[in-house]
Parts: structure tokens; C-alpha cells; sequence
């Protein structure tokens, strides 16, 4: 929680500088105060049509509750904004954990070039490992091999080992391979990283359509987990490739990084209301502890303690 705080430090600065700025001397929530927190929460990424969600929940809540100062309008934001994520799906794992009955568990991690996808690997595999869990990981970005060196480098850091062929080979070849080696040495967690190039879209849909159907030749219901990593720094951004990604191939978690050293945090809440997708993890620095699980009760929390 603290380190989430932290994490959050630059969203909540700009986000409440502008809120205070929009109920100062204010008595009543006319158009001008919803104008402005309107405007703090489009600065803080939340995007247009969250935005427009909240606003136009708080303009009926006002027009019942009576208004008395900043504080309420405070608590009617905290409260409107926890109601989207409210609705957004839940976490199943509220710890590094994996279902038991599935070994080995495998994520497919997809995501562009950049975004703190191989970052997000290493970090999964750490604290897979701390909670008890062995894990492996697949190279199968074989198009770049500063993406294999990456990970390498993260294997060896973690201490978990790594499945990986020269650059150019089939990448649906490296994640066969993996899944065979890790069912070999009985590991927990199989964690795959795919290419991230998203210039054609029939390209990449074709490409992790491949990967799945050999990780499934001998693990039928696998992957288990299609996991997309999107850059919180990017804001409006990490919604577009979302866009991009779901349309390609059927993604069922996501992770959220740099949402240190970014102000705009509120991207999390645009992808939780317009994704129907849990937000898995979150990304607040760049060790390999700085990975959290998302949890929205606390995340809404911290943005207004
Ligand atoms: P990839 O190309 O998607 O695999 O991206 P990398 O994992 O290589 O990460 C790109 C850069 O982002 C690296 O410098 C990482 O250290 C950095 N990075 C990744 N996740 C985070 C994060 O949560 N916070 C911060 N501040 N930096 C991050």
C-alpha cells in the first residue's frame, strides 16, 4: 500500500491540485465546478467517456445530496470513481498464485515494443518464485534480439531458467519447445513473451493464433492466460493498443506499468471501465519488486488519502 501510494505520487499531485482548484470559494457545484473536474479528470487520462460516466453521476447525486464544500464533492468524486471500478471485474488471486489444478500454468505475455513487457516478465517471475511457484520462461520474440537478451538477463537474475533459439526462428517453435521442457521438469508456471509489433493486425492475429495452437498441443486448455501489458505513461494511448490487441486475439488479463513517474494514472480507471478485462498487475518502478496486484479498493483509496 505505501509503495502504491508512492507509485501514484505524480497522478494524485496533478489530479488534486486541479480539484482543489475546482471547488475553491465555491458553495455550489455549477457548471463551472463540473467543468473543471471534468477537465482534472480528462488531465488525468481517464479518458472521455469514463469521464462523461462520472460526471454525469455526480451531477445527479448533487442535485439530490446537498452540497457543503470540497470535502463532499471529494467524497461524491471517491465514491463515483470506486462505483466504475466497482463494476469492473475482480481479481481472482489476490497473491502471486496460480490455480492448482492447472500445472504447469501458462501466460502468453503480449504487448508492443517498450510498453515493460519483458520487465513485467522478470517481475512475475520473481514473485512467482517467492510465493513458492517454479517457474520458466519461453524467448518467442525471436524477431529482436535485444528481447532475448533482455530476458536472458532476467532469467539469470531471478534464477529461473529459459527457453530460447536463434534469432528468426518460428516463435510458435520456441513456445513449443518451452511447454515441452517445462512439463519435462514439472514446473508451476510457464511465463511466454511474443513479439510486439503491431504494424499489421491480420500479422500479429495470425502469429499468437499460432503460438496458442501448439502451447495447446499438449496442454489442451492452455495458455491459460493471455496477458496484455500497456505503458499507464502512454494514457490515451495504452487504450488505443488495448483496442488493437482485443481485436486481435482473446485477452484475458492485463498489466499496467509505469504508473510511477506518470500523471496519468487515471488511465487505469478508462481501461477497467471500457475493458471488461481485470487489471492483474500494476507496474510502479523498475525493480523487480515494483510489480503489484491490482487491487481497485486500494488504488482508489490511495488516490484520495
Ligand atoms: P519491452 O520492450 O516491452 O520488453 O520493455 P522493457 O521491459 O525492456 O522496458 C522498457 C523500459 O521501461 C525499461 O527501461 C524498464 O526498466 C522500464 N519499465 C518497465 N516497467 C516499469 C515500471 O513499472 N516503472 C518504471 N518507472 N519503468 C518501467
Amino acid at each position: 500500500k505505501v509503495a502504491l501510494d508512492e507509485g501514484l505520487q505524480k497522478t494524485k499531485q496533478s489530479f488534486f491540485s486541479k480539484l482543489t482548484k475546482a471547488v475553491a470559494g465555491k458553495s455550489t457545484v455549477d457548471e463551472e465546478v463540473l467543468d473543471n473536474v471534468e477537465e482534472a479528470l480528462i488531465t488525468a487520462d481517464v479518458g472521455l467517456e469514463t469521464t462523461v460516466t462520472i460526471i454525469e453521476r455526480i451531477e445527479a447525486r448533487v442535485a439530490k445530496d446537498k452540497y457543503l464544500g470540497t470535502s463532499d464533492l471529494n467524497r461524491i468524486l471517491q465514491e463515483e470513481i470506486a462505483g466504475v471500478l466497482t463494476k469492473a471485474p475482480t481479481n481472482e488471486f489476490e497473491t502471486f498464485d496460480v490455480p492448482a489444478d492447472k500445472k504447469p500454468y501458462i501466460i502468453l505475455v503480449v504487448g508492443v515494443n517498450g510498453v515493460g513487457k519483458t520487465t513485467t516478465i522478470g517481475k512475475l517471475a520473481y514473485n512467482f518464485k517467492k510465493n513458492g511457484k517454479s517457474v520458466m520462461l519461453g524467448a518467442a520474440d525471436t524477431f529482436r534480439a535485444a528481447a532475448v537478451d533482455q530476458l536472458t538477463i532476467w532469467s539469470e537474475r531471478v534464477d529461473v531458467p529459459i527457453v530460447k533459439k536463434e534469432m528468426g526462428s518460428d516463435p510458435s517453435s520456441v513456445a513449443y519447445d518451452t511447454v515441452v521442457s517445462g512439463i519435462a521438469k514439472g514446473v508451476d508456471v510457464i511465463i511466454i513473451d511474443t513479439a510486439g509489433r503491431l504494424h499489421n493486425k491480420a500479422h500479429l492475429m495470425d502469429e499468437l493464433t499460432k503460438i496458442k495452437r501448439v502451447v495447446s498441443k499438449n496442454i489442451p486448455d492452455a495458455p491459460h492466460e493471455v496477458l496484455l501489458v500497456l505503458d499507464g505513461s502512454t494514457g490515451q494511448n495504452a487504450l488505443e493498443q488495448a483496442k488493437h490487441f482485443t481485436a486481435a486475439t482473446d485477452v484475458t488479463s492485463l498489466a499496467i506499468t509505469k504508473l510511477d513517474g506518470t500523471a496519468k494514472g487515471g488511465v487505469v480507471l478508462a481501461i477497467a471501465n471500457q475493458f471488461k478485462i481485470p487489471v492483474k498487475y500494476i507496474g510502479v518502478g523498475e525493480r523487480m519488486q515494483d510489480l503489484q496486484i491490482f487491487n481497485k479498493y486500494e488504488f482508489v483509496d490511495s488516490l484520495f488519502s
